[in-house]
């Protein structure tokens, strides 16, 4: 008999623990053993005994939270090497929402079970791209998982954005992206839609974009935004984190039209509330026809659900023939998109 992965894969306090492998997948509290789906902070927290996860998401957790935080031990996995612990056979597919993540594959006893952590269909050059696996259990997030979450092309997005430069070449266009991903995926869209001009960074994004490049991201010319400098930057492009969007450091930018690239933003009133001028849907998160799609391509009968909009996709699933089982996991949904971009 195939044992069920409702009886070996369990929601504890410290996060979803594997018992055969004996260890935990995103634990928001330190454990004995963790893999790692990316460096979100939401995923990937200090103080891991040891640390499993791509070479890219360890770099990326060294960098975040010094050599010792990002865990005592810890073994880099590249997408798709086998490794066998406790029996249970374990690796990594790559999940397309930043550089390094990856859904972990847990297969036990005939049973294979996928943790997507967060994940994304439309096509990004900072990252590679989602690879369905066929499933049993089939565990996903769900922060776009309504039917009003479709995002739109993101070339669209970036075309609306040149626009406005064409139309305000005196003004300095302030774009909202967090730290992790979504600048430099927004920086290679620009290049991508023909921006060669040097792209302005605030302190707290330059960290990571080098990072990025030294794993081969191309992202072109990139300079330290100064605010003292306020001439050098009128027409140009600068990225700062959604926090530094909220706070005076944009406003302090000459005549700045201020922009925010979220999923949050289809829903006109975030942006509103935000002062946002300029919303750009740019999300690193499935919306509603992708989760389903991925849904309908791993095939699994059973789903589960870690966060966000858990009633809405749980339902829909049902119509489907398909048993939706909400986990209500802590801690997560809290990345710096969900947060601050809100
Ligand atoms: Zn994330
Ligand atoms: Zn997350």
């Amino acid at each position: 008999m195939i044992p069920h992965p409702e009886t070996w894969l369990r929601v504890t306090p410290q996060g979803l623990h594997c018992l055969p492998a004996d260890l935990w997948i995103d634990p928001p509290r330190p454990v004995p053993r963790a893999v790692i789906t990316h460096g979100h902070a939401d995923h990937a927290r200090p103080g891991h005994a040891a640390v499993l996860a791509t070479p890219e998401t360890l770099a990326i957790m060294r960098a975040r939270m010094g050599e010792a935080a990002a865990g005592g031990s810890q073994q880099a996995l590249p997408p798709g090497e086998r490794l066998d612990l406790g029996g249970v056979t374990l690796w990594l597919a790559p999940a397309g929402h930043v550089l390094g993540s990856a859904q972990v594959v847990l297969e036990w006893r005939g049973a294979r079970a996928v943790v997507s952590g967060d994940y994304k269909r439309q096509p990004d050059p900072t990252c590679r791209g989602f690879e369905p696996v066929p499933c049993d259990v089939f565990v996903t997030e769900a922060t776009f998982a309504l039917p009003v979450f479709r995002h739109p092309p993101p070339a669209h997005e970036v075309a609306k954005l040149l626009r406005s430069l064409a139309l305000f070449p005196e003004r300095t266009h302030v774009i909202g992206a967090y730290a992790l991903g979504k600048a430099q995926r927004l920086i290679a869209l620009l290049r991508a839609a023909g921006w060669q001009a040097p792209v302005y960074l605030h302190g707290a994004l330059l960290p990571l974009c080098r990072l990025y490049q030294e794993f081969g991201i191309e992202l072109g010319e990139l300079r330290p935004a100064t605010i003292a400098d306020k001439a050098a930057l009128r027409g140009a492009i600068v990225l700062a984190p959604p926090s530094a969007i909220a706070d005076r450091w944009a406003r302090r930018l000459e005549d700045p039209v201020v922009c925010m690239a979220s999923g949050w933003m289809r829903v006109r009133q975030r942006a509103k509330q935000g002062g946002v001028e300029l919303p750009l849907v740019i999300s690193d998160h499935a919306d509603w026809d992708d989760l389903n799609r991925t849904i309908d391509e791993v095939g699994a009968p059973e789903v589960w659900v870690t966060h966000g909009r858990d009633d809405a996709l749980v339902h829909a699933l049902a119509q489907r023939g398909i048993r939706g089982r909400a986990l209500h996991l802590v801690g997560l949904g809290e990345d710096d998109e969900a947060v601050h971009a809100a």
